[in-house]
């Protein structure tokens, strides 16, 4: 019979600890993502995100622009944003026309109406977005996330393939230079002064639009791929939606991300999961068609 020994025990314990850690209530850890799907299996699966994007190996495809239902419609709620000791996000309220904002076109074959908004970010010394454009990294990753209304709630839907659709913007940081348009962004901002705790809420005082969220962003030119939520379950059940076109946000803007704390009181920094295999998956490019030059359009006329 084999009695453990004291070093036996002392490492089975040194083994167990960070699954301990990471297993407490129903946290998770960016700092041990490989750990992940010890509890969420589909975190160890396939068809994960987030992953690196380059236009020398995307299709190019001519695809419907995606339509904006109710994305330039005010809000009939004003919006609370929460610290969840993972991100900031808020829930996206119905509009004043009583139904929330949704996307369908592109290669949605259904209706996908807005759950949720939250960002990731990295550090003084870090960039923070989780998807990678043409080799770079950038400073910060809005996400927009929407359910399948096929499907009666979120957590249905993430039990389906076609179940989660995510539009995913970029933030590039600028410390001078002309003024620019994103008002609704600028309110969000702004509320994270108030969400350094965690499980802290804001209200914002303005009604806003989930469209002022994109400011002047080219909506027609996006990278769309078959993907996973990037936190857990991580459930493989999401049509990405990368934008090309990366925002600008003020540096002061960008740090007030950096001041914010999680549930055991570490600065929350870093909330992204590392870049994820492309496997053999597909990623198409959907761009607007260019406007045809006044010679073509004669020829199109006269010929
Ligand atoms: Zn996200």
């Amino acid at each position: 019979m084999h009695f453990p020994t004291f070093d036996d025990f002392y490492q089975r314990i040194l083994f167990l600890l960070p699954f301990a850690a990471n297993f407490r209530s129903n946290e998770f850890d960016y700092q041990t993502p490989d750990l992940w799907q010890f509890k969420h299996p589909q975190c160890g699966g396939f068809d994960q995100s987030p992953i690196a994007i380059h236009r020398r190996k995307v299709i190019p495809l001519s695809l419907p622009p995606l339509t904006f239902g109710f994305y330039d419609e005010l809000f009939d709620d004003l919006v609370t944003v929460k610290n969840s000791g993972h991100t900031v996000e808020f829930k996206v309220p119905s509009t004043i026309y009583g139904l929330k904002p949704y996307v369908s076109g592109g290669l949605l074959q259904d209706f996908y109406e807005a759950e949720s908004v939250h960002f990731h970010w990295g550090s003084r010394k870090s960039k923070g977005s989780e998807h990678v454009l043409n080799g770079h990294y950038y400073d910060l990753e809005m996400h927009i996330v929407h359910r399948n209304t096929k499907y009666l709630t979120f957590d249905e839907a993430l039990n389906y393939t076609d179940g989660v659709t995510v539009l995913a913007v970029l933030f590039k940081v600028v410390r001078h230079g002309p003024a620019f348009y994103q008002p609704g962004l600028r309110e969000i901002f702004n509320s994270l002064l108030h969400l350094s705790n965690f499980s802290s809420s804001y209200t914002v005082e303005e009604h806003l639009t989930l469209g002022s969220m994109l400011g002047n962003l080219n909506r027609g030119n996006f990278y769309t791929y078959k993907g996973s939520l990037t936190t857990p379950p991580c459930s493989p059940v999401v049509q990405w939606h990368v934008f090309a076109e990366v925002l600008p946000i003020w540096i002061q803007d960008l740090a007030k991300f950096w001041l914010l704390f999680d549930e055991r009181r570490r600065p929350l920094l870093n909330n992204t999961r590392p870049l994820q295999s492309q496997e053999n998956r597909l990623i198409f490019h959907r761009q607007p068609f260019l406007p045809l030059q006044p010679e073509q359009l004669q020829g199109l006329i006269w010929v």
